[in-house]
């Protein structure tokens, strides 16, 4: 073994003897309520798949018609010469369906986070994130070069307490000739946690510090409010929040991700988000996915599969602890702690025939290990009690 080689074994090593070692699992079927893992079916609780579009014939379709149409591949970035008819279809389609001036479509959420956040904060500002953020967002603030700061996790007062250091460091800035901007970002529906942040609280504080507010609805787009756009839908603060942030990768059933909000927001990242300037565009097919899976959602089917996903999660709590949480939602952590006895617990479902996810360090903070059980609206019944019995009778504790 060469050296370099024999550094990276030793690091693994350490990963493994952790119980952090990750290994990627061949899948031999499409993403749906059952999935093929090493040649083996298994009941599936892992996807982000929540309205069970991913494999759905209307999003097929219209991928193959872009293929046929467009071709396989972008060619350029949307910049020089990528920019087809279904990127743009995408986020017109997107800017109605969120109810915003305009909308831009990047090739990930990730791009779309790093993108933003790096063409809206620079070194003079201060960027404020909620202690559980996903990582993009903790990248992308890293990356912008803005100061950066933590809340507690919810947590108004923490949130308050540093609004009010960020407004005196303005001050600061103000006499050495900068002008310092806040900008605030937290989730909807927390990704690995699946509670919800108080949104509605938060905007009023950013209102009254004059920060800015960045929410990402990866884990709400599609699910909730009136037009299913989000939790901000929902909530009511749609039109006080000035950058809405997503994935077409989760409810939507595609890929990319997507920045919503007015027309000068979208004008200012398509000149500085270099995510967006510095890559190829994404396929025409992932893209006509998307603006499909939005035409779903916005349908009455798409009305039916989120009421449907609302009665599986309601099920599901009702059978597996009393008390449902105040914001029930697709997501549910099962708390273990150790990492490796939660990997012995999810390696005990996979023997059930149930595929749960055994979340670690760095995805969560180190001795919170979890199972995330994740359901969609395409689980049945007896999917939902299969995997209660087998929760029963494994050792949670
Ligand atoms: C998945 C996710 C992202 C990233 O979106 P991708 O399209 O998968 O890159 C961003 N934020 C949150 C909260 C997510 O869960």
């Amino acid at each position: 073994m060469n050296s370099f080689d024999a550094e990276l074994s030793s690091r693994l090593e350490s990963i493994r003897m952790q119980g952090l070692l990750r290994q990627l699992r061949r899948v031999e079927s499409p993403q749906s309520t059952r999935i093929e893992l090493d040649g083996k079916s298994f009941l599936n609780f892992s996807s982000n798949d929540y309205l069970g579009l991913a494999n759905e014939p209307a999003l097929k379709e219209a991928a193959i018609k872009a293929v046929e149409k467009y071709g396989a591949g972008s060619g350029a970035s949307r910049l020089i010469s990528g920019s087809l008819a279904p990127h743009c279809e995408l986020d017109e389609t997107l800017a109605a369906f969120k109810n915003c001036e305009a909308a831009l479509s990047f090739s990930t959420g990730y791009a779309a986070a790093v993108g933003t956040i790096g063409a809206l904060m620079g070194k003079p500002d201060v960027v404020v994130l909620d202690k559980l953020v996903h990582a993009s967002i903790v990248d992308a603030a890293r990356l912008s070069g803005a100061r950066l700061r933590i809340f507690d996790h919810n947590d108004l007062n923490d949130l308050e307490k540093i609004l009010k250091w960020a407004d005196g460091i303005k001050g600061a800035g103000a006499v050495a000739g900068e002008k310092s901007q806040v900008l605030i970002v937290t989730e909807s529906v927390f990704s690995m946690d699946g509670d919800c942040a108080p949104l509605r609280p938060i905007v009023e504080l950013k209102e009254k510090f004059g920060a800015w507010l960045m929410v990402d609805e990866a884990h709400s787009t599609g699910l909730y409010g009136a037009n299913r756009r989000g939790l901000a839908e929902e909530l009511n603060v749609s039109e006080r929040i000035e950058i809405q942030m997503g994935t077409l990768g989760k409810a939507i059933g595609a890929s990319g991700g997507y920045i919503c909000g007015s027309r000068l927001l979208i004008d200012l990242l398509i000149n500085r988000a270099r995510s967006f300037i510095f890559s190829t565009a994404p396929v025409p097919a992932s893209s006509a996915a998307a603006t499909a899976g939005i035409r779903f959602v916005q349908s009455s089917e798409g009305e039916r599969r989120a009421a449907l996903l609302q009665k599986n999660i309601v099920a599901f709590h009702s059978g597996f602890r009393q008390q449902a949480p105040m914001f029930p939602s697709a997501i549910v952590p099962i708390i273990i702690g150790d990492e490796k006895k939660t990997l012995a617990v999810a390696a005990g479902l996979r023997e059930r025939g149930i595929f749960v996810p055994a979340v670690r360090f760095p995805t969560v903070a180190r001795g919170t290990a979890r199972l995330r059980v994740t359901l969609t609206a395409a689980h049945s019944e007896p999917d939902i009690t299969a995997l209660l019995e087998a929760l029963k009778t494994s050792n949670l504790d």
